[in-house]
């Protein structure tokens, strides 16, 4: 079972807006208090300059669609973006190709499986089902429209920087360290053009990927980059529109079945929130309409997953009122109305 103890923290519905700032601020720090002495978890090591980090680091931020920030901890230290630069990958790839074509070419249902299962393409004849997963996130920026592989890449850094608000750097030593250890992902890229879903060179596009896992951000970063989901597309803190408020509905909605892979449904039901984790321990969460929040913690669960950034996201959902299926009936019974018990209240 998903583990979460905010049982205890009051749900607000997802009704409104988020409360004032210094309230904001107030639960952003409770939150970040709560967890920091949390210590489950074990720091991922497949990609051996990711087992540097150090397990104690622990950064919250939540940024409005106001664009204000709310920060608690090491919300500035830096961290490769891993996983988490798949959804923005495919929210720039709906933008330039749409809807139909990315249901198409790629799919929107989750696999069950873990984020870099082979047998998952195998059980479902090449089709690697969803952006969030590695096959599925290699077929994705195969299909970012670019003259080659230089230029794919440019195009990825250029998007994924807008949607943070200022330019995002390679950590040169996490792709170098990922690319001499990636054989699964090549395999999967090869058994992706061995089902004719690549259309590009299958080590160019892996090496574009790994680079992507490979940019620079912090947890602030994160949370203006999924803030800009939240606003229909506009950067909050820039102005700047980044992608089609069509592409980020769509991109929110695949983040809903798959954010957190096989695990997504607990997430899911718990949280109540589309969400991004990703294997350097940062995780996005989004409030559609309110504004998202960035975790930075390497301590991950079995899946890949920050341990202390769910925490603290279940408990920010709920006591900030971001889960999207909490309801509060929308007014008081009609006069003369029959109270709950023996009758309709509305
Ligand atoms: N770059 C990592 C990989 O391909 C990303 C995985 C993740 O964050 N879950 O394995």
């Amino acid at each position: 079972m998903f583990e979460t103890d905010a049982a205890d923290v009051a749900q607000r519905s997802s009704t409104g807006s988020l409360p004032p700032a210094p309230r904001v601020d107030e639960l952003v720090a409770a939150a970040h208090a709560r967890y920091a002495p949390l210590d489950e978890g074990d720091v991922a090591d497949y990609i051996p300059e990711l087992a540097e980090a150090d397990p104690a680091w622990f950064g919250l931020a939540l940024v409005g669609v106001d664009g204000r920030a709310h920060t608690a901890g090491d919300a500035d230290v830096a961290f490769s973006i891993q996983s988490i630069s798949k959804a923005f990958v495919f929210a720039l790839v709906c933008d330039e190709l749409g809807h139909e074509l990315v249901h198409e070419r790629v799919g929107v249902n989750n696999t069950g499986l873990p984020f870099n299962s082979v047998i998952a393409l195998e059980l479902n004849d090449g089709s690697p089902m969803n952006s969030m997963v590695n096959a599925g996130a290699i077929a994705t920026t195969a299909l970012v429209p670019a003259a080659d592989a230089e230029d794919r890449w440019r195009r990825i850094r250029d998007g994924l920087s807008r949607f943070a608000g200022r330019p995002l750097d390679l950590d040169d030593v996490v792709h170098r360290s990922e690319s001499l250890t990636n054989h699964r992902n090549r395999a999967l890229a090869r058994l992706l053009q061995s089902y004719g879903r690549l259309d590009v060179d299958p080590d160019e596009t892996v090496d574009v990927y790994t680079r992507q896992c490979s940019l620079s951000v912090t947890a602030v970063d994160l949370a203006i980059m999924g803030a800009t989901l939240a606003d229909g597309g506009v950067n909050p803190v820039t102005g700047e529109r980044v992608v089609s408020a069509e592409a980020c509905r769509d991109t929110l909605a695949l983040l809903a079945s798959c954010g957190l892979y096989e695990r997504s449904g607990e997430w899911l039901f718990e949280i109540g929130m589309p969400a991004k984790s990703g294997v350097a321990g940062g995780l996005v969460a989004v409030a559609p309409g309110k504004g998202a929040i960035g975790t930075f913690s390497p301590r991950l669960d079995p899946a890949g997953n920050s341990v202390r950034g769910q925490r603290a996201c279940a408990h920010l959902s709920r006591s900030l009122g971001l889960n999207l299926f909490a309801s509060d009936p929308a007014g008081p019974a009609p006069a003369g109305a029959a109270g709950p018990i023996g009758g309709t209240t509305r």
